[in-house]
Parts: structure tokens; sequence; C-alpha cells
């Protein structure tokens, strides 16, 4: 089966709205080839409506970079599905590695956000990966199953493969030590093999990406990995012009 590549930027807490006008205003133009891609980009829950206007009828996705898993509540400073998806925003990366290190992100809360996110029709991205430590101990595939078996322990089968999932060792976010070749290959068909343990069909359709110190130097390769359908980028991904290099990458 052949996967469409996905190219997603994640802003993190970076670009004013006016920032991130400037950013699709240079991006725009230059995504003139590789329409096979999909083209995400991530930005901060401010700058998400400016986003969505300004991308409309255009190839580019608007994905939220959080969300809250309950509906409403008392719950300070979080967001719900349904406010994203009034937005018309197209997806939301959940348990990226610094929402799970600083903020304390669960892969049972994880759980009930695939869910939440899926019900209000948003895409979700489900980060995972290793830390240093699990990798020099050998125990990045241990970490890896716990949380693909966790975070999507709550859907069907029929819905896996609408849940795109970001391999992103946490030794390669904002470090400049991207994986190699063979480490993120690996990884990603050791993500694939855990999905097809339920679902044969969903393995073979579902998107993963790779992420971590990925530069428009490395994506052509990256992108080439047979597991590998497309990159989660953080820091190369503020500039347009880097941006879009990526994406013609794909
Ligand atoms: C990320 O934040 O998801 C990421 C991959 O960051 P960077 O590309 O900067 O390593």
């Amino acid at each position: 089966m052949s996967r469409q590549p996905l190219v997603a930027g994640n802003w993190k807490m970076h670009k004013t709205v006016a920032e991130s006008e400037a950013f699709i205003q240079g991006l725009l133009p230059r995504l003139t080839t590789a329409d096979n891609v999909d083209v995400v980009i991530c930005p901060p829950f401010t700058s998400l409506e400016a986003m969505v206007d300004s991308t409309r009828g255009s190839r580019v996705e608007v994905y939220a970079q959080n969300m809250h898993e309950e509906g409403s509540g008392a719950f300070t400073g979080e967001i719900s599905a349904a406010m994203l998806s009034e937005l018309d925003v197209h997806g939301v990366i959940l348990g990226h590695s610094e929402r799970r290190a600083y903020f304390g992100e669960t892969d049972e809360a994880l759980s009930n956000k695939v869910v939440a996110a899926l019900e209000a029709g948003l895409a979700p991205m489900l980060c995972v990966g290793e830390t240093d430590e699990e990798r020099e101990a050998g125990t990045t595939e241990d970490r890896l199953r716990i949380q693909i078996t966790e975070g999507l322990s709550r859907i069907d089968d029929a819905q896996l493969a609408s849940v795109a999932i970001a391999y992103e060792p946490v030794w390669a976010i904002g470090t400049g030590k991207v994986a190699t070749s063979e480490q993120a290959q690996e990884a990603c068909a050791f993500i694939r093999s855990l999905i097809a343990e339920r679902s044969e069909e969903a393995a073979a359709a579902v998107r993963i990406l790779y992420g971590g110190s990925a530069k428009p130097d490395n994506a052509a390769e990256l992108l080439a990995l047979a597991d590998c359908d497309g990159l989660l980028i953080g820091g190369a991904s503020l500039d347009p012009e880097s941006f879009g290099d990526m994406v013609a990458a794909g």
C-alpha cells in the first residue's frame, strides 16, 4: 500500500500571529512542487484561527500542538477538541516529549486524548520515543511498546490507521543529533510491527513519521526509509525556506 508522505512543522512556543502570517506568506509560494506530500503546520493556539484562514484553499493543513481529553470543565488554561474543530483545525499533536517531560502527560491521558480527538473529527498525531538512558540501556523497544499499546488502547482496530505516529527519540529533539537511518528505520518498522499485532491492514496504512533534528540536508534520506512516511520538524520548520525545502524532499 502506498502511504502519502506527511511533512509537519511543530512551531512549539514560537511565532506571534503577525509572525505566523509572515511565515505562511513566505511558505505558500514555495509549495509549487510535490503535491503528493501532505503539508502540516502546528502553530501555537493563539495563531490557529489566523493560520486556518490564511491556508484555506491551499494544501496546508493546520494542527494544534495539544488539547485536553475532557470535553469541558474546570481545567484552567486547557483547550478541548471541540474548541479546535470549531476553528476548522485539521488535527492535533498528542504526547510530544516536551509535554510528557514538562507537563506530566501520561500514556493514560493520551489514550483518552486520542479518542476525544477522533470523536471531534480531528486527526491525531501521537508522539512516542525513548530517552537517551533508555536507548543506552537497550530498552527502546520496551518504551515504544508501552507508549503505543497504551496510547492506542481505547480505539478500535478500524481506527488505528486514522492516527499518525511520530517516532521522536527524545535525545534527538532540538539537539542537532539526528538518528541514523538505521536507527530511524528500525524504530519505525518496530512501531509498524506493533500495529500489525492488532491489524495487518492498519499496519500497512498507518503513517509513521520521524522527528528529531531533521533538516533540509537529511530530509530526503529519512523520507526514503521504507517505514518512514514523513517528518515532524521543530527548529527547521520555523523558516519558510527550510520547511519548504523539506516538503520538496518528500
Ligand atoms: C519536535 O519538536 O518535534 C522536533 C522534532 O524538534 P527538532 O526538529 O527541533 O529536533
